[in-house]
């Protein structure tokens, strides 16, 4: 396994991306070759995340950024991807890990040649249900009276390392501080990623991307404000990958070490008011079940500021 600090030589690829642009990178090989690219993108009439596949760079577009909802993969993709593959092109399939090893299980029990296919991962902390998700935008809909036309669930206008979770319905903004504080406390994942099989040192795509989170200790001279990825190449395909775009970035090799988090060692962790969240999503409307826990979250969060204080 071949590790990588990198982000892309445009800044304006990097502002648009959660990361450091290695999605761009990757998918503009594939685009400008006449080749294909699947990927997750936001459906504003539902509310909903889903895959599709794309064979320009408008709808590659939709793909950027993170969505942390689970995203929805219906038949039609897979047999995409499959026809594709017959025609002998290539195809770059992307998403969290256990849906590259589901595009695989299908191509394999299909015995269909995977010569052409690409994988890469990105690095998954969890998927977060798409039922929450919806309680939460539907509610802000009504209560504001407005319709949501875009969401950045990772904006950076306070840096990439301090993101926020941001809608608009063309004219104001709204932040979405409930469904981030459920989500990146691992109060709302599905139950799969309590013990995601994918969670560990040992990969299963041709390429894993990610937030390289410690970048500034671990090689200052890759900082960049806006974003740095790391890359793990996993197979002789993925070097083919990286040397495909090393021009398009600044990228040095670096140490697994270096790049080690959480999900790639262990599974996220189930957060403590899981099943009560659960459990009240169920029985409670929107406006009791939202309030109750933004203010239980909130109690949260304010006592995790005090003790970091008290601790300094
Ligand atoms: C649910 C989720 C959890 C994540 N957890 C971590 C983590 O714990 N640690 C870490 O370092 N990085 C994590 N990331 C990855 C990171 O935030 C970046 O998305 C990744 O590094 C790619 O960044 P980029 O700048 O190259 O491209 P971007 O343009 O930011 O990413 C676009 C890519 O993300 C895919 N994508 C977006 N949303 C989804 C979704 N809901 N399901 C499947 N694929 C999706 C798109 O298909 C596309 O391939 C997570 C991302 C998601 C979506
Ligand atoms: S944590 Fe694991 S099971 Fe959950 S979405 Fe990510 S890869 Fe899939």
């Amino acid at each position: 396994m071949k590790v990588y600090a990198a982000f892309h030589k445009d800044d304006a690829v990097v502002k648009k991306s959660s990361s450091g642009g290695m999605f761009i990178a990757l998918s503009d090989v594939f685009l400008e070759s006449g080749d294909a690219v699947a990927g997750a993108v936001y459906d504003y009439s539902t509310h909903t995340v889903k895959h599709i596949v794309c064979d320009n760079k408008e709808s590659r577009d939709c793909c950027c950024g993170s969505k942390y909802v689970q995203s929805y993969i219906g038949k039609n993709v897979y047999v995409e991807v499959e026809n594709i593959l017959k025609e002998g092109r290539r195809v770059l399939y992307t998403g969290v890990p256990c849906q590259i090893s589901a595009i695989k299980k299908y191509l394999e029990v299909k015995r269909i040649d995977t010569t052409n296919l690409f994988t890469c991962e990105i690095l998954c902390h969890g998927a977060g249900s798409p039922g929450i998700w919806n309680r939460f935008i539907n509610s802000l809909e009504k209560n504001k009276k407005v319709k949501i036309s875009s969401i950045n669930f990772k904006d950076k206008r306070k840096g990439w390392l301090n993101p926020i979770c941001i809608a608009s319905d063309g004219n104001k903004e709204f932040f979405l501080r409930g469904y981030t504080w459920m989500y990146f406390s691992d109060n709302i994942l599905r139950p799969s990623c309590y013990s995601c099989r994918y969670s560990c040192e040992t990969r299963f795509s041709d390429v894993t991307i990610g937030d390289f989170w410690k970048v500034k200790k671990k090689a200052p001279d890759m900082y960049n404000s806006k974003g740095t990825s790391f890359i793990l190449s996993n197979t002789p395909k993925g070097d083919e990958l990286i040397s495909a775009i090393s021009d398009s970035l600044k990228i040095k090799e670096v140490s697994f070490e270096d790049v080690k988090q959480n999900n790639l060692t262990r599974p996220t962790v189930k957060g403590k008011h899981r099943d009560r969240i659960m459990k009240d999503y169920a029985s409670k409307k929107t406006g009791a079940f939202t309030a109750k826990w933004m203010t239980v979250l909130g109690v949260d969060k304010g006592l995790e500021k005090l003790k970091k204080k008290l601790s300094r």
